[in-house]
């Protein structure tokens, strides 16, 4: 199948006029200008007309299992607060509006042109009974704040739960409610089962005050909670997460957030030389009113960047087109062809399928979406701007 489009987006090399994708199964195998690709290949030609095609988005965080509290929970004055009043919520779903929650929220992101997901779950047991309509990995997320002697077999019951799941990862949730020995026995499997990691590490101003001061009303909810608090007073959420990891792993490591970073970690950092991927939220951060994401240093550092929508009960879509625009308006410095790599090239990096997905390449997954084309002298700037639904898009091959 030939599919030809006014532009198409490559990500790979400057956008192509009057451009064509060829596709054999659910591989994309030649792209160029519509009449080289003709002459090249055969089959059936789709004219997308004067749409723009490009790769398919990739949500790098995600949590579809809160769907359904889109709006549900107000801003808090504390981050803490955030927590109790989520935690209250979810006390009231049960699995069957959690299977819905992750059925709309699948259909939403879709409709935003997303074709690929890291979505963390609570409940890695409902998996299986779900039938994920664009690429998912599934990301079990781990919490033993109330049990830490159960840690490895926390971790073992998820890896069990996500045996049907084609593509699958563990989230230690945060480094407030899993142990370090769960992180370490995560990082001990991840090699053997090649598998990408993922977590929460210095989202909120609490965190840095319970991990660095010894203090705050995180510090004082976990207590009462009983959650041993040894590991507090000392070291900033990067460098326990630096200890715990040991280095060798962090290559696997998906980090959501990094909003408080102090001058010591970027340091640290520096002198290092150590990187993990990044995923910035910037919806759900401005919700939070954190602090400024350091993009620019983290960038400078290296670091692969990505964006993610977080979840619906501190966002109000899963439109990652929304969450380059707001991520635009933080950095108005930034290049609407680096904003597109953030949903494209670097999560396809960070889920270790730089080879696979976020390019229209041949050998490549065909995942593919088309946008309404303008007048727009920039095709990149056409797309960060574009705010509508998707009506065309092919996923690993099927349209
Ligand atoms: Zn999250």
């Amino acid at each position: 199948m030939i599919i030809r489009a006014r532009t198409v987006v490559t990500m790979d090399g400057p956008p192509i006029d009057n451009g064509a994708v060829a596709l054999s199964g659910n591989k994309v195998v030649d792209v160029g200008k519509f009449d080289e690709i003709k002459t090249r290949n055969g089959g059936e030609i789709v004219d997308l007309g004067e749409r723009a095609l490009l790769p398919g988005l990739i949500n790098a965080h995600c949590h579809l299992d809160y769907t359904c509290l889109r709006g549900e929970i107000s801003p808090q004055k504390s981050f803490t607060d955030w927590i109790r009043a989520i935690n209250a919520k979810k006390a009231k779903l049960s699995s069957k509006d959690y299977l819905t929650s992750i059925d709309e929220g699948f259909a939403e992101a879709k409709r935003f042109g997303t074709t690929a997901i890291a979505n963390l779950t609570a409940f890695p047991e409902l998996v299986s009974q779900i039938t994920s309509p664009i690429r998912t990995w599934w990301f079990a997320e781990l919490i033993d704040v109330r049990a830490p002697e159960r840690a490895n077999e926390i971790v073992d019951l998820a890896i069990e739960s996500l045996k049907s799941a084609q593509n699958w990862g563990l989230a230690p949730h945060a480094l407030f409610t899993a142990s370090k020995d769960l992180y370490r026995h995560c990082e001990e499997v991840a090699p053997q089962k090649n598998i990408v990691l993922t977590t929460h590490l210095a989202e909120s101003r609490e965190e840095m005050e319970m991990f660095h001061e010894g203090s705050g009303p995180l510090y004082e909810f976990l207590k009462r909670i009983g959650r041993p608090m040894d590991d507090c007073g000392n070291e900033t959420p990067l460098e326990l997460f630096l200890g715990a990891s040991g280095g060798r792993g962090l290559p696997r490591w998906i980090v959501a957030h990094l909003n408080e970073i102090a001058e010591s970690d970027f340091e640290l950092l520096e002198r290092s030389k150590r990187q993990f991927h990044v995923v910035h939220s910037p919806r759900s951060h401005a919700y939070f009113k954190h602090s400024r994401f350091p993009f620019e240093r983290l960038h400078s550092l290296g670091f692969n960047i990505c964006l993610g929508t977080d979840s619906l009960a501190s966002n109000d879509s899963l439109s990652l087109f929304a969450e380059m625009r707001a991520f635009q308006r933080s950095e108005p410095g930034i290049s609407p062809d680096e904003i597109l790599k953030m949903v494209t090239v670097n999560p396809a990096m960070a889920l270790n399928q730089e080879n696979t997905l976020g390019r229209i390449r041949p050998g490549f997954c065909a995942d593919l979406i088309a946008i309404q084309s303008s007048e727009h002298d920039n095709p990149f700037e056409h797309i960060v701007q574009f705010d509508a639904s998707i009506d065309w898009m092919v996923v690993n091959g099927k349209m």
